[in-house]
C-alpha cells in the first residue's frame, strides 16, 4: 500500500491563504535574493532578511494586491471546496441564464464552458485595474505613462476577453452548433440526424435517477444507460457505451482519506472509443464505487495492470492489517506439531499464532480488565482469515480505531491485539 497522504489535505494547505501569502513571499523573496538592493551574496538566505526590508522597493499594497489576486485567482478557477459551498462559482453567479442542468443537460454544459472560458478570460484585466488603484504610482490609469511591460500586459488582458468573445460568438452561432460540445456529439450521431438528436438521447438519460455519477466538480464522472461522459472544466468528455473499452490503468492508495477518515484507494479507468473521433479520456473514482460502475456498465471493466480493487472498507482493512502483522515477531512451530489447513477458509495453511507480546499491562494482572489475554490456541487461522475477523468485529462506524482495538480469539475468546498476531514459520 502506497503511504502517500490525502492530496486533498495538501491541497487545502496551499489553498490556505495565509500559507499561500507566505509561500508567495518567498519566492518573491528569493526571486529578490539576486536583486541589487540587497548586499547579501547570491542564494543566501534572503529569507532570514525580515519580509518588509525584503519589499523596501516595493509599496506594500500593490505586492498585498498580487498576492490576495493570485489566490483569489487560484480559488477561482479550481473552486476549493470552501469556495464552492460559498457559491463563488461561475455555474452559481450565472445559474439564471445557464438554467438547470437536470433538464436540460447538454445545453446547460455548452453554456457553462463557454461562459467559463469568457469569465477566465477577463480575470488578467481585473488584476490591471485592480492595480490602477493598488499602485496609483505607477500610472497605470493613463495608458502613455505606463511602464512598456505594464502597457504589454494591457494589451494582452484586453486581447483576451475580445478574442474569447468572438470565439463564444462564433460558437453560439445556429443555437451553438459551431461549440466543440455540439461538434463531439455530431460524432455520435447517426447518418441521417443531427446532434441534437444525441443531445436529446443524453438529456433524457441524465434525468434518469438510476445513473451513475461521481466525484469532484472539476472532473465529475457520470454513467448514464448508453453514454459515458466525464465533466471538467472546460471539456465535456462523452462516449457511447456500446463503443467504449473501459480499462483500469493505475490504483492510488491514500492511508486515510481526510475527507471521511477511512482508507481509501483511487482507481483510474481509461476510457477508450473504438469510435474514431473520440478522444480518449481517464477518468477517476473511489474504489468502493467500482461495483456500482460495473453494474452500470454493459460490457466488462478489462484490468490491464492487474490492479487489487477493494472495494470495501474491509478489503482495504485487510492490506493495512497484512502489513502490520508481517513486521510483528514471527513464531517458530514447536518440532513435532503440523501446520492443519485454516479452518476459515480450508484453502491454505492456518499460519497465525496469537502471542500476548504487546507491552500494555492492565489493572489487577494481564488475565483481568480490558488488555490483552494469553491464547493457547494452536495455530488454526489463515492470515486473511484472521484480518477478515478482526475487521468484523469492529465499529463500521469509527474505522480510526480499527487499528488500535482489541477482538476475541475467533476459538477461545481472549481478547488480542494487532500487536499478538504472529505469523508462524
Ligand atoms: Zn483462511
Ligand atoms: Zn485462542
Ligand atoms: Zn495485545
Amino acid at each position: 500500500m502506497i503511504r502517500s497522504y490525502g492530496s486533498i489535505s495538501s491541497f487545502c494547505r496551499t489553498t490556505n491563504p495565509i500559507a499561500e501569502q507566505r509561500t508567495h513571499r518567498l519566492t518573491f523573496c528569493s526571486l529578490f535574493t539576486n536583486c541589487k538592493s540587497h548586499s547579501l551574496p547570491a542564494n543566501k538566505a534572503c529569507v532570514a532578511v525580515p519580509v518588509a526590508s525584503a519589499f523596501t522597493n516595493m509599496e506594500p499594497p500593490d505586492v498585498t494586491f498580487t498576492v490576495a489576486y493570485v489566490v483569489f485567482v487560484f480559488c477561482f478557477v479550481f473552486t476549493p471546496n470552501e469556495f464552492r459551498s460559498a457559491g463563488v462559482t461561475v455555474q452559481n453567479i450565472f445559474s439564471g441564464w445557464l438554467g438547470s442542468e437536470d433538464v436540460n443537460f447538454v445545453e446547460y454544459h455548452i453554456k457553462r464552458t463557454s461562459v467559463t472560458l469568457l469569465v477566465h478570460s477577463v480575470l488578467p484585466l481585473g488584476y490591471y485595474a485592480g492595480m490602477c488603484v493598488a499602485a496609483p504610482y505607477k500610472n497605470l490609469t493613463y495608458f502613455p505613462l505606463a511602464s512598456e511591460g505594464w502597457q504589454l500586459y494591457f494589451v494582452i488582458s484586453v486581447t483576451l476577453p475580445l478574442l474569447s468573445g468572438l470565439l463564444v460568438l462564433h460558437w453560439s452561432q445556429d443555437k451553438w452548433a459551431n461549440h466543440p460540445i455540439s461538434r463531439k456529439l455530431r460524432a455520435h450521431a447517426l447518418p441521417q440526424s443531427s446532434w441534437r438528436a444525441v443531445a436529446s438521447s443524453i438529456n433524457t438519460e441524465f434525468r434518469r435517477i438510476d445513473k451513475f455519477a461521481t466525484g469532484a466538480a472539476s472532473a465529475r464522472v457520470i454513467v448514464t444507460d448508453s453514454w459515458v461522459m466525464k465533466v471538467t472544466t472546460y471539456v465535456l468528455h462523452v462516449a457511447q457505451q456500446q463503443d467504449a473499452h473501459l480499462t483500469v490503468v493505475e490504483s492510488k492508495a491514500h492511508e486515510i482519506s481526510p475527507e471521511s477518515n477511512t482508507p481509501v484507494q483511487f482507481l483510474t479507468i481509461s476510457v477508450n472509443s473504438v469510435n474514431p473521433s473520440v478522444k480518449t479520456f481517464d477518468i477517476r473514482l473511489n474504489s468502493t464505487e467500482y461495483g456500482e460502475l460495473r453494474e452500470k456498465l454493459h460490457a466488462p471493466i478489462r484490468n490491464a495492470a492487474n490492479v487489487v480493487i477493494h472495494q470495501t472498507l474491509s478489503d482495504l482493512f485487510l492490506e493495512t492489517f497484512k502489513s502490520h502483522v508481517e513486521a510483528n515477531q514471527t513464531y517458530t512451530l514447536p518440532s513435532g506439531q503440523e501446520l492443519e489447513s485454516c479452518i476459515g477458509c480450508m484453502q491454505v495453511d492456518a499460519n497465525i499464532k496469537l502471542l500476548r507480546l504487546c507491552q500494555e499491562e492492565s489493572e489487577g494482572g494481564p488475565d483481568s480488565g480490558a488488555g490483552c489475554q494469553r491464547c493457547y490456541c494452536r495455530p488454526m487461522w489463515c492470515l486473511t482469515c484472521m484480518g477478515k475477523w478482526f475487521a468484523s468485529r469492529q465499529d463500521q462506524q469509527h474505522p480510526e480505531t480499527w487499528l488500535s482495538s482489541r477482538v476475541p480469539c475467533p476459538t477461545c475468546k481472549a481478547r488480542f491485539c494487532i500487536l499478538d498476531v504472529c505469523v508462524v514459520r
